[in-house]
Formats: structure tokens, C-alpha cells, sequence
């Protein structure tokens, strides 16, 4: 067994001072029954902990180290900007130049503002529809997760013409009614609940490639539907590419699928690993913001220098190097190499991957949406994730997650998570 007793020290002290030890619940490791490991440092495509076991790296803090941990680049853009002040509070040239790259690579934002988390994003985006329309309803997708805004941390569950229920205690139910959620990719579905309550629907949100059900691209017949029929109804259509953006290409999935949302919600990669959120879409839709119009909206540290200088530097090293292609083979190679031994040894196995991003699952077939990830081989799951950490692999702890690459990943870290893998499954999982 690996040597993981400071990790487990450190997990028992962090429970004294933290709700279940973490500050974000994926980091328990409940799914797989699993300790945390806690890290003190990380370069490239490694990960080391507190007993300095070295892991590669599959969920690079769940999309911004794409270009590696402790990229020196974007280190000494940080460096830079933090001997001349860490926090104004005001305005600073490098929100501009932040806000040109975004839109550079995004053109369906005219405009955007920065905020400080991903959340905080969805939760803006989701008020400034229901300013601008008019009107209180969303609709939303069983599945795909937009921050743990109250509006939007609720799925229908058990059918298509259900009242959402929040998912949580603390949400109250007027407030969960006004969201609907259909399942994912169905459109059939979708179009039923939109006929019933299109007169008072403000947005569709959705994740075009959804990475929080673990990873399933969105059918573009699906989200071009959605697109059709918001535009007709004059309802918004809200791209959460929190993850998907700059990850899957630099455009984001709007790029690859070539529609065009209304606002779109950024986060993860757009802060180069510091805390930045940002949501942006059509000029008179922005424009009904405070201080221009009168949907409020504010952040003392949004904009902060600091994020500014990393995620403008990891934007500018994504613009120059363009390594989706790269990063998409890549992820083919390790994915089709793992799925080599799982079919060799009869274990169903599944796997699929854009741009920076990737998902496995332990069933014959994709999934195609919540329900079908739920059905997926939860104890193989388990099994395999557990021994991967035993042995120097880090990928997403839960079978809802996707996984993620950077361009520091080679034929080396690749080759080794292959052969790990069938190192495990010899032993059986
Ligand atoms: C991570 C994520 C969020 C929430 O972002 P936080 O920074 O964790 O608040 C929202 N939407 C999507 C699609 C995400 O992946």
C-alpha cells in the first residue's frame, strides 16, 4: 500500500475546522470511499502530496492547467503584477486587455464582465435574462450543472411535466418551480415543456458539452433546437462553457458547433488557476446591466489584477499555440490504449473526447444522458479509481466527472496510465 499517513493526518485535522474536511464536496472523496489526498505542490503534469507520492494528473484543477501546473509563463505573469499591487478595487488596463482576448476568441460576446467564480457567473447570467425578457421561467437539463446558484441546483427527476424540486434543503420551493429540467439530448422532451410554459420562459440554459455528468457532448440537432426555438420565442439562450470554454476548442463548443448563444458563462481555464468567472453575450443584452441599465450586478475583487495576469497569459499561450488538436490526440491515444485492456478482459467499457477534455465510463454503450451515467458499473468504478490513486494516476473521483489533459502530458505519462491500467486489471477490479 502506498504511504498516505500525512494525507490522512491532514484529512482527520481538517474535519475539526471544515464541514466534512473540504471546502468544495467533490474533494471527500465519498464517491469512491476514498481519503483525500492533500497536495503541496504540482508541476507540469504532476501532482505531489504531503507524503511526496507523485501522481499524473488527470483533472488539472478541472480544466485551467491546460498548459500544465505551474506553467512558468503564466508564474511570472503573476509574479509581475503581484510586485505592484495585489488588489486596487478600481479599474485596470488588464480587465480591457482580458475582455479583448475573450471576445477575440469568442465573437458571440460583445461585451462581458468579469466576476469571481463560475457560479457567480450562471447565477448573474440567469438574472440579467429575467431583467432583460421579462419574465421568471428557466429551463434547465437533468444532468448538467451551472454553479450551485438556488435557480439552478434543481433537476425534474422523475418527469416531464414535474415542477423542479430543489436538490437541496435551503432552496425554497417558489423559487424552484419557476426552473424545469428535461433530460438531456431529448428533444422531444424539451419541446413539450417548452410549448407549456414558453409565455413566461426567460432562458435555456445548457452545457453544450456537458462535463458534470461526467463528459457527454451535446447532440447539435438537440442544442440547434434550442437555439431555434428560444430565438422565436424571444427567450435568451444561455451557453454555460464555464468548462467547456477554452477546453474543448478556443472558441469553446459554440465554436465547434457553430451556434451562437445569447450569453455565454466562462470560468475554469479563463483565470490561468486563479478564482475568475465571467459571463458575456450581445451588446443590448450586456448594456441592461448596472451601471448601464438597471439589472444589478457587483464584485469588489472582480477584475482582480492578479487572475487578470494568469488568465490573460494562459489566453495568449492558447491563441499562439492552439493545442486542441494536440490535446484531443492525445487524450485518443491514452483513452483507446485503456480501452484495449478493458475489452481484452470483458469489462464494458466506454470512452469519448474533444479538444482538452475526456470521459470514460464503465458501460457498453455512451451515454447519451444522466440516467444513462447513473446505470454505468459503479463498483468497477469505484475499484479502478481507487487502484489508479494507489498507484500515481489522479483522475475525477466520481463518475460524474470528466477528465481533463494538458499539453504536458506525453508519450511517457500516457504510456505509463496504460500500463497501470493493466497492472490493475490483471489483479481484477
Ligand atoms: C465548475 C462549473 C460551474 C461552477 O463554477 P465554480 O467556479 O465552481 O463556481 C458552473 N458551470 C459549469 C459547467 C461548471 O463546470
Amino acid at each position: 500500500m502506498k504511504n498516505i499517513k500525512k494525507s490522512i493526518e491532514l484529512f482527520k485535522e481538517a474535519k475539526l475546522h471544515m464541514p466534512g474536511g473540504v471546502n468544495s464536496p467533490v474533494r471527500a472523496f465519498k464517491n469512491i470511499d476514498g481519503n483525500p489526498i492533500f497536495f503541496k505542490k504540482a508541476k507540469g503534469a504532476y501532482l505531489f502530496d504531503a507524503d511526496n507520492n507523485k501522481y499524473i494528473d488527470y483533472i488539472g484543477s478541472w480544466g485551467p492547467m491546460i498548459m500544465g501546473h505551474s506553467n512558468p509563463k503564466i508564474v511570472n505573469a503573476i509574479s509581475k503584477q503581484l510586485k505592484l499591487g495585489t488588489s486596487y478595487g478600481a479599474p485596470t488596463s488588464i480587465e480591457s486587455e482580458t475582455a479583448k482576448l475573450i471576445k477575440q476568441c469568442v465573437p458571440s460576446i460583445e461585451k462581458i464582465r468579469m466576476v469571481n467564480s463560475g457560479t457567480e457567473a450562471t447565477m448573474s447570467a440567469i438574472r440579467l435574462a429575467r431583467g432583460y425578457t421579462k419574465r421568471d421561467k428557466i429551463i434547465k437539463f437533468d444532468g448538467c450543472y451551472h454553479g450551485h446558484v438556488d435557480s439552478l441546483l434543481i433537476k425534474a427527476g422523475s418527469g416531464v411535466s414535474t415542477f423542479g424540486l430543489p436538490d437541496s434543503p435551503g432552496i425554497p420551493n417558489e423559487l424552484a418551480k419557476k426552473t424545469l429540467s428535461c433530460e438531456f439530448n431529448n428533444k422531444e422532451e424539451f419541446l413539450k415543456v417548452f410549448k407549456k410554459i414558453k409565455g413566461d420562459l426567460a432562458a435555456v440554459i445548457v452545457e453544450p458539452v456537458a462535463g458534470n455528468m461526467g463528459f457527454i457532448p451535446g447532440d447539435k440537432s438537440f442544442l440547434k433546437l434550442l437555439r431555434k426555438k428560444t430565438s422565436e420565442n424571444k427567450s435568451l439562450l444561455i451557453f454555460d462553457e464555464v468548462m467547456s470554454g477554452f477546453r474543448v476548442s478556443l472558441g469553446g463548443a459554440q465554436e465547434l458547433y457553430k451556434i451562437k448563444p445569447d450569453l455565454t458563462t466562462l470560468g475554469k481555464v479563463i483565470g490561468g488557476g486563479l478564482p475568475v468567472g465571467a459571463f458575456g453575450g450581445k451588446k443590448k443584452i450586456m448594456d441592461f446591466l448596472a451601471p448601464n441599465g438597471p439589472v444589478y450586478q457587483a464584485g469588489t475583487l472582480s477584475g482582480n489584477p492578479l487572475a487578470m495576469a494568469a488568465g490573460s497569459m494562459l489566453i495568449k499561450l492558447l491563441i499562439k499555440t492552439n493545442p486542441y488538436k494536440k490535446l484531443e490526440d492525445k487524450a485518443a491515444n491514452l483513452l483507446q490504449g485503456m480501452k484495449n485492456v478493458f475489452d481484452a478482459n470483458d469489462i464494458p467499457f466506454s470512452v469519448n473526447q474533444l479538444g482538452g477534455m475526456f470521459g470514460f465510463f464503465f458501460s457498453e454503450k455512451l451515454p447519451k444522458n444522466f440516467k444513462d451515467v447513473v446505470k454505468t458499473n459503479d463498483k468497477h468504478f469505484k475499484n479502478f479509481l481507487n487502484q489508479c490513486i494507489e498507484n500515481g494516476i489522479y483522475f475525477a473521483p466520481s463518475k460524474f466527472e470528466a477528465g481533463f489533459i494538458s499539453t504536458k502530458h506525453t508519450k511517457t505519462e500516457i504510456n505509463n496510465t496504460i500500463m497501470t491500467t493493466k497492472n490493475i486489471i490483471n489483479k481484477g477490479i
